[in-house]
């Protein structure tokens, strides 16, 4: 299973709760959220480009996000404060409570994608 995820999708997953874009969008966070809860060593690595969220989300055009500046802003904010490379492959496990630890329980998300238009779902 080669699973890459974007660094933000690490704060999105902890707040998900089967609302998304489209029908395919949210059939396709469930597939995936489901695999990775049975196993939280699966590995997976982060990638500043399109993962495996978005690969049924309707804002990929082309393989690009169409608010692609706002959200690789997201990316790199996360990886900053994680401390996470681009490209580095980690169990799923550790990325969650990584971002959980660092960013959630520390009151950091607002700072980084206050400005989403699904912020409110994440209060
Ligand atoms: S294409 Fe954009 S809006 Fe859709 S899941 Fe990916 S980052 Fe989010």
């Amino acid at each position: 299973m080669d699973i890459r995820l974007r660094p933000h999708h690490g704060m999105c997953f902890q707040f998900y709760k089967g609302k998304g874009y489209s029908k395919k969008f949210t059939e396709n966070m469930d597939d995936l959220l489901g695999r990775l809860s049975e196993n939280n060593n699966t590995n997976i690595t982060l990638t500043l480009s399109a993962d495996s969220v978005c690969g049924s989300c309707p804002n990929n055009i082309n393989g690009i996000c169409k608010t692609e500046k706002k959200v690789s802003g997201y990316d790199r904010a996360v990886l900053e404060k994680c401390g996470f490379g681009e490209g580095q492959t980690i169990p799923y496990g550790e990325f969650i409570s990584t971002v959980k630890s660092i960013i959630l329980n520390k009151n950091l998300r607002e700072e980084i994608c206050g400005d989403c238009s699904w912020n409110e779902i994440c209060k």
